[in-house]
């Protein structure tokens, strides 16, 4: 007999009362209550997947429960959260319990990982669509916002870029000998918690790299007023991107291909020392405004823009 909606949330979802103790009441009520220490501020953010347009039909549902709380803690990491709950909304278009089974692995097991409590969410019927907010903790005035980055600042990133978008190349057609890596990457990307963590109180601006680094790199260019020059020598690439690019000529692609989730931040360079690890200097925030990018030396011009809805 097939499960009720109420049988599915209990069997897959209800599953263990909350651990931190911000979670006073989890799921299970009309809604789930928060107890914040004073001095504290909640950093909260949303994130859906749509079928056929986050990800392919018949993507491996595993892979799929890991990369929407992934994005979603990706939000939190930008922002020097200490992440701690989150809720889930589930369109689904039958109950599929094998679907639901494998979901879950890649949903809790990331979120064992960070100490994330699932506290509640809504389980509908429809076209499939997944939907997290993810919720965390920090100082009051310590989260790291877009909005600070000051001319003579560098300008770091977190690790690799473009794994994720040669990654989705493959499941085009393109083929290439670490092809399993670069799918893991784009598959199940790992938030930089503990580096967003760590760039509190050292970072002047955070974002993650979700849409291209050009695109996101822009959004604290204008939420800060000013401008950037960056150099693509400093670019951290993987040997499969370094080929790919050396094959096909297209050198934007570590810049504008989405997916990456590492963070790209800036920073007063009194601060270099004191950075989180694996931070890479790719160039400078400038006064003048614009992003600018060269290559050997040339100024380029940079016309491919990230993914955009409704574009
Ligand atoms: P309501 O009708 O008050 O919206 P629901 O019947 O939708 O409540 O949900 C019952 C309880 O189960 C609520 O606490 C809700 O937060 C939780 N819940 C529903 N769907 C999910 C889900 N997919 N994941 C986690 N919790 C869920
Ligand atoms: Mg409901």
């Amino acid at each position: 007999m097939s499960l009720t909606e109420f049988d599915l949330i209990k069997r897959y979802f209800e599953v263990e009362p909350p651990r931190q103790a911000i979670n006073q009441l989890g799921i299970g009520d009309d809604c789930a209550l928060l107890q914040v220490p004073s001095g504290c501020q909640v950093a909260l953010t949303c994130d859906t997947m749509v079928e056929n347009v986050h990800f392919f039909s018949g993507a491996d549902p595993e892979s799929l429960g890991h990369k929407l709380l992934a994005v979603n803690l990706s939000d939190l990491a930008a922002m020097g959260a200490e992440p701690f709950a989150a809720t889930l909304a589930l369109t689904l278009p039958r109950i599929d319990e094998s679907w639901l089974t494998a979901f879950c692995r890649g949903f809790f097991s990331l979120a064992k990982l960070h100490k994330v409590d699932l506290i509640g969410g809504d389980t509908t019927s429809g076209p499939l669509t997944l939907t997290v907010q993810a919720f965390g903790i920090i100082q009051q005035g310590a989260a790291l916002l877009r909005s600070n980055a000051e001319p003579g600042d560098g300008i770091f990133i977190s690790g690799e870029i473009g794994n994720a978008g040669l990654g989705l190349k493959i499941l085009k057609g393109y083929t290439c000998s670490d092809a399993t890596s670069m799918l893991n990457c784009l598959d199940k990307p790992q938030p930089r918690i503990a580096q967003g963590l760590a760039l509190r109180h050292k970072a002047s601006a955070c974002i993650d790299i979700s849409d291209g680094l050009t695109a996101d790199l822009n959004h604290i260019l204008e939420a800060s007023n000013v401008g950037a020059s960056i150099y693509w020598e400093k670019l951290p690439l993987s040997p499969p991107v370094s080929a790919y690019i050396e094959e096909s000529g297209d050198w934007l692609m570590p810049l504008t291909a989405g997916d990456d989730y590492e963070l790209c931040f800036t920073a007063p360079t009194t601060m270099i020392d004191e950075l989180p690890a694996g931070s890479i200097c790719i160039g400078e925030i400038t006064a003048e405004s614009g992003l600018r990018l060269y290559r050997d030396g040339c100024l380029q011009s940079l016309t491919r823009k990230g993914y955009e809805h409704f574009a």
